[in-house]
């Protein structure tokens, strides 16, 4: 088997993604593109656990928080303020309360490139200008004004791993070692196989 076939993800299905029925699309989305499920559960995190999820990447607040004073200069708006470390509380608190609203559906999928292709299929961060195809593109129509707005976080319906050292940290913070499973999928010979031996009888 291919050493690209174990490359590793975290997604997570937020609480509009259940509500809004979109759990089995979601899942068949990765599964059609060759991906194999190795891990999922359900499950209502703590406050706590989902900060600890921001922040496992250390400089997490500080890029947030410059990535949307930027967003509001581009559109022309003035930020509602210059620190970009206090624009992050903001929006962790926001996402506390959205990731604690209910239940989560929290995934590990495998397969070559699965961290670059998972964020691919789910698209951009603000589902309005996230590309048509795509889960957030298509599913959903929540903007930044609006979130802004009431004061909320942005409901983008998934969470996906932005590189395959946050994939690795995350799965950790998500999953203990036997919550995932090692398994063959018989479709990964078409994938993966290099001579495609013993197809024909
Ligand atoms: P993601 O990997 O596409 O989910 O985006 P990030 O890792 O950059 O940000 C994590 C979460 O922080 C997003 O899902 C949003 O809820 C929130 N967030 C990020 N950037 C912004 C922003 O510019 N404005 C607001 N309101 N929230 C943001
Ligand atoms: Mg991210």
């Amino acid at each position: 088997m291919s050493k690209f076939s174990k490359e590793r993800t975290l997604v997570i299905v937020k609480p509009d993604g259940v509500q809004r029925s979109l759990i089995g699309e979601i899942i068949g989305r990765f599964e059609k593109v060759g991906l194999k499920l190795v891990g999922l559960k359900i499950t209502v995190p703590t406050e706590d656990h989902v900060e600890k999820h921001y922040t496992l990447d250390p400089s997490w607040r500080q890029v947030t928080g410059e990535k949307t004073i930027e967003s509001y200069r581009k559109n022309g708006k003035t930020p509602p303020s210059e620190d970009p470390q206090e624009i992050t509380a903001v929006i962790l608190e926001n996402l506390k309360k959205y990731l604690t609203s209910g239940p989560s559906i929290v995934m590990v999928w495998q397969g070559a490139h699965s961290v670059g292709l998972v964020r691919k299929i789910v698209g951009g961060t603000e589902p309005l200008s996230s590309d048509v195809g795509t889960i957030r593109g298509d599913y959903v129509m929540d903007s930044y004004e609006m979130s802004d707005t009431d004061d909320r976080a942005i409901r983008n319906l998934i969470h996906a791993s932005g590189s395959v050292d946050e994939a690795n940290n995350e799965i950790n913070h998500w999953f203990s070692g036997d919550e995932l499973v090692d398994y063959r999928l018989v479709g990964e010979q078409i994938l993966y196989d290099v001579n495609l031996d013993g197809i024909l009888e």
